[in-house]
């Protein structure tokens, strides 16, 4: 159990604004407190009617304004931006507005663990969840994709720790969440679109530290560090006598050799940094070094990042479907040797794709461009890397197999939103290209 006292939950009535995952958990957990709610959507998420039949007051259709009178603190789930009339006039009206992953938090007594960054949250998370399983410690994970953390409310044992992944979005509503072991892995531009800067999104992430206390703990490298608040103890990422410290091949944890790095199971040098925040944030919670260890060696990886599919023709085929931003993308390309096919494109998300086709000039044969933004990439593109435009995933697929020689890598990595030709997401990119590419002919698994 956790040394430190959490802030109470404010009395309520409550509105829970967005009523998918995380807004239903939430309105479910404070309902069980014997706190009233109400709950509002849009739409008519899935949960709505499981919610009223549970007694909880649930209006769908509505953006909310109408019940706000009643209520004295408000919930706001992710996806609900900051313009939304019924944050305004929250604003406006001085009623509190707190995010699930705070309520969540204050609601158990459990240790946390939460992970932020632009890339590598989920896969750092598992990977953590790993070394706490290699060590026989209780863990379950939670967080931005996956399990509310307040669905958990009044399921765990106090020994447990919550390993959680925490969104930009999520930390911009924190006013006192504090893990106490804090790791945020690293910050390039993305979702400025809803940020509005890079400075703005930058200091989102930054709150994951801001009121952590002394008992707690801050894992990152020096360069964000030197941004972070809060008093939380520094553990330091890098190289010679931070706490873990890549010299050459080898990681040492404060001094004592941890193992080599190419004893890693994961693929990459973005994955070594993910694995050096993961062993220390584990080492610094107390999980024995021999399981950190054996976790390191053993985890390779999850679904649609660098997920290496098979090979069909001496040609390796590999699914990347969630670089949804140009930084993972580019650690994509970074992390071959072969000469690559990439498939890229989709919805850009006012990114720049010039610092992609630097990259992608080195290591890149041709691109297969899809998607809403296609020719965004083929301007940056332009006079530096080969490219076709392919229209969509099946297009880019078969222009591929055309294109690649043996001991070639093809590679989804396409620095895009999915959303404009799939509308449930990266997952459903992901599974297309793997369920396609397992039926090329000559095709073999992993
Ligand atoms: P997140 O949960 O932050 O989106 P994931 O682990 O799901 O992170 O990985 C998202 C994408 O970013 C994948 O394409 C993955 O290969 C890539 N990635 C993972 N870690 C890093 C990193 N440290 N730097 C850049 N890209 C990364």
């Amino acid at each position: 159990m956790t040394g430190q006292r959490r802030p109470p939950i404010p009395p309520g009535p409550w509105l829970v604004v967005g009523l998918e995952r995380s807004g239903a958990a939430c309105a479910r957990a404070l309902w069980k407190r014997g706190e009233p709610v109400i709950g509002v959507d849009l739409a008519e998420p899935p949960e709505a009617e499981a919610l009223r039949r549970e007694g909880i007051e649930i209006v769908t259709g509505s953006d909310g304004l109408e019940q706000l009178e009643r209520v004295r603190a408000v919930v706001r789930s992710p996806g609900v931006p900051d313009e939304a009339p019924v944050l305004v006039a929250a604003r406006a009206a001085a009623i509190p507005i707190y995010g699930e992953l705070e309520l969540g938090w204050r609601m158990l007594d459990c240790r946390f663990v939460a992970v932020t960054g632009t890339n590598g949250k989920t896969t750092t998370v598992e990977l953590l969840a790993e070394m706490w399983r290699a060590g026989d410690q209780p863990v379950v994970v939670a967080g931005n994709v996956g399990t509310a953390v307040s669905s958990l409310v009044g399921d765990l044992s106090a020994d447990t720790t919550v390993i959680c992944e925490a969104s930009s979005f999520q930390l911009a509503d924190s006013v006192a969440f504090a893990p106490d072991c804090a790791v945020l892995l690293n910050v390039s531009p993305d979702h400025i679109d809803r940020h509005g800067d890079f400075q703005a999104y930058q200091e989102a992430k930054l709150r994951l530290f801001a009121f952590q206390s002394a008992a707690d703990v801050a894992v990152a490298n020096a360069d964000l560090l030197a941004l972070a608040s809060g008093n939380a103890r520094r553990v330091l990422i890098g190289e010679g006598d931070a706490d873990i410290a890549l010299q050459g091949d080898q990681i040492y944890w404060r001094g004592e050799r941890l193992l080599g790095s190419d004893e890693i199971a994961l693929r990459g040098a973005h994955n070594l940094q993910n694995a050096l925040c993961a062993a220390a944030a584990a080492l610094s919670m107390g999980i024995d070094a021999e399981a950190v260890v054996e976790a390191l060696r053993s985890f390779a990886g999850v679904a649609h990042r660098l997920e290496e599919i098979g090979s069909a023709a001496d040609v390796l085929w590999v699914n990347d479907s969630k670089a949804t931003n140009v930084a993972a993308a580019i650690a994509a390309l970074e992390a071959f040797d072969q000469p690559l096919h990439l498939i890229a494109g989709g919805q850009a998300k006012a990114q720049h794709f010039g610092a992609l086709a630097d990259v992608a000039a080195l290591r890149v044969r041709t691109a297969y461009l899809i998607g809403e933004d296609a020719e965004l990439i083929a301007a940056a593109f332009e006079g530096k890397v080969e490219y076709l435009r392919c229209g969509d995933l099946n297009g880019a697929i078969d222009a591929a197999q055309m294109g690649a020689e043996e001991g070639d890598v093809v590679l989804l990595s396409p620095a895009c939103a999915s959303f404009d030709q799939f509308v449930e997401g990266y997952e459903q990119r992901g599974d297309q290209f793997r369920l396609i590419v397992q039926h090329l002919s000559g095709f073999s698994g992993r």
